[in-house]
């Protein structure tokens, strides 16, 4: 199994290599890993002469210092879970200084406008540092193909973003959401909810798939409404936000259109951790 601590040894290994391959898939995580990052791995490994995976911590994409300090770091489990999956897997796991060279700062991008919504309204900065790391990410490993789960739509779409705007040459595959036995989706920070709050967790599922029922008679302002006003009973769950918005540009659904995709969105906090999904209402 082979591990990388350095881009100039994962990049010289990957150099090394060009002959044996022809695609690399690559798929970038900050660790604490489920089984939702290893259906990427997976999904990567079917596709690919050779799968990169990334575990680090990215500070500029935390609007919380908290919230940094306290996410779950468990590389060693990390990599024996990878090993398990398939052992040809190439880890690559930097300092913070490998990445950042003592400039621990975001570059700014404009993504037309999807980084205003939701995430990047109630997050300040955060996607700024997602392109900022996936963009050095894709720099150094220079992958054909770069696996992102649905359960971070909106990253997966400024994603897509960077890549048309900025002419990368890498193909970007959106995965489906992996979820608890109880609908809870799946999440590194699931590990830091006491076991009753997980399992009451659950509710945040049952509300996006309500959503998505009413949806088909209702506007999108009264299905809000609905999820909105049953948060306010619901005891030590904070709804930041729901929204229903087109999947393209990440807009609020002001009015429906035939031709266009929908997803409600949520961002809730319980017990101090905040906890996001979203789920298609139109297929
Ligand atoms: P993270 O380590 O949270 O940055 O996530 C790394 C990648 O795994 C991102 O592309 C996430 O969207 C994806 N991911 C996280 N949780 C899930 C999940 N429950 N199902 C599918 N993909 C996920």
């Amino acid at each position: 199994m082979l591990v990388f601590n350095q881009k100039s040894e994962l990049t010289a290994f990957l150099e090394s290599q060009t002959i044996e391959f022809k695609s690399v898939g690559f798929v970038p995580t900050m660790g604490a890993l489920h089984s939702g990052h290893l259906s990427l791995i997976q999904k990567s490994l079917e596709n690919n002469d050779l799968t990169v995976v990334s575990i680090f911590v990215n500070p500029t994409q935390f609007n919380n210092n908290d919230d940094l300090k306290k996410y779950p770091r468990t590389l060693e489990s990390d990599i024996e879970k990878i090993k398990k999956t398939n052992n040809k897997v190439i880890i690559y796991a930097p300092s913070v200084d490998d990445i950042y060279n003592n400039s621990v700062e975001s570059a700014s991008f404009n993504f037309d406008g999807i980084e205003n919504q939701m995430e990047g309204k109630h997050r300040p900065g955060h996607f700024d540092g997602v392109g900022t790391i996936v963009k050095k990410l894709f720099q150094i490993v220079n992958p054909t193909n770069a696996y992102f789960g649905k359960k971070d739509f909106q990253q997966l779409q400024i994603v897509k973003k960077m890549v048309a705007k900025e002419k990368l040459i890498v193909k970007i595959i959106g995965c489906e959401i992996l979820r608890e036995q109880n609908g809870l989706a799946m999440s590194s920070r699931n590990e830091r909810l006491s076991t009753e709050t997980r399992e009451k967790a659950s509710l945040i599922f049952q509300f996006l798939r309500k959503s998505k029922v009413l949806f088909q008679k209702k506007s999108a302002q009264e299905v809000s409404k609905f999820v909105i006003e049953s948060f306010k009973n619901i005891n030590k769950f904070d709804l930041e936000y729901f929204e229903i918005c087109d999947e393209e540009k990440l807009l609020p659904c002001l009015k429906k259109n035939k031709l266009k995709k929908y997803r409600a969105f949520i961002a809730v906090n319980v017990e101090g951790i905040r906890l996001i999904d979203n789920i298609s209402l139109t297929k």
